[in-house]
């Protein structure tokens, strides 16, 4: 990566971190249902050299890196998607990219086989159980870490985002569903690779029980259930139980975790979400980014 300065009034991207970057030790393939498509999805996950960052792929085709860069953030209202160069395009990348994240993977190729990734459990634990046994190794690079230093929001639509100062890494998010069992709720987590495999990792995907038809006549959410995606509506889940009674909140964390993951870099602040969706971190992270002057 180039970066055409260090410092800028958001904050200070630190080369030096003496944080390792890391990729898998072997190759490894994870399979499942496809929440969308609701058929065999298989993603086949190899190392890659530091300083190559995270990239999918469909077999004999450019990688797409997964960063700010390549997101659609008009794409992005379900799930987050990124588009190559020539058009390739890799969709609900989000949960696989917050296990590769939260495990410090800052370096690995996935490719792609079949019409999206596997939605396994509906978060990301799965995919952290399958990287770990694979194994995860340093690979001889050195992490850049962005310091947020100055306080950055964002605002769309209905959402709110911002990022503050906070040495380490804290994740707030606050959803409102006014009128359902959700209501209003939040989670905060202090992220650290066992702090996110236990408290959050296992919350599933969820839905308004009224929108899945809608999203099923858009061609979506034909592999959702109730073991991998919690539904709720006015008076109740649908679900027999809950991961956590406040699972939905923490979804959400999962969410912002694996988009700011699109950064490419560690990350050192309190980053607090409102109302939001992969649109609006999508255009946060790029919004960060550019104050950073990432350019890539
Ligand atoms: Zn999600």
């Amino acid at each position: 990566m180039n970066f055409v300065t260090e410092t800028s009034p958001v904050g200070t991207l630190v080369r030096d971190s003496g944080i390792p970057t890391r990729t898998i030790a072997k190759a490894t393939v994870i399979e499942g249902t496809g929440i969308h498509s609701g058929t065999s999805c298989r993603v086949h996950i190899q190392p890659r050299d530091a300083g190559e960052g995270i990239a999918f792929t469909r077999a004999g085709r450019t990688p797409v890196p997964a960063t700010w860069k390549f997101a659609d953030a008009q794409s992005s209202d379900r799930r987050t998607v990124i588009i190559g160069a020539d058009g390739e395009r890799f969709e609900q990348i989000e949960h696989l990219m917050a296990a590769l994240h939260a495990l410090g993977i800052s370096d690995a190729l996935v490719e792609q086989q079949g019409p999206e990734v596997p939605f396994l459990g509906g978060g990301s634990r799965e995919y952290i159980d399958a990287l770990r046994q694979s194994g995860i190794t340093e690979n001889g690079g050195i992490l850049p870490v962005i310091h947020i230093e100055h306080p950055i929001s964002l605002e769309d639509g209905g959402a709110l985002l911002t990022a503050a100062p906070h040495n380490g890494l804290i994740l707030s998010a606050y959803v409102e569903f006014p009128g359902t069992v959700v209501g209003n709720m939040g989670y905060n987590l202090e992220v650290s690779p066992e702090r996110f495999y236990d408290q959050v990792s296992a919350a599933r995907t969820f839905a308004l029980a009224s929108d899945i038809e809608a999203l099923r006549s858009r061609g979506l959410a034909r592999g959702g259930n109730l073991q991998n995606a919690v539904v709720f509506d006015e008076f109740r889940y649908h679900n027999e139980s809950l991961h956590f009674p406040d699972e939905v909140a923490r979804h959400k964390i999962i969410d912002l975790l694996g988009d700011l993951a699109l950064l490419g870099c560690g990350l050192s602040g309190h980053f607090w979400a409102w109302r939001a969706g992969h649109r609006s971190h999508v255009l946060f992270a790029q919004k960060i980014a550019r104050g950073l002057h990432l350019t890539s």
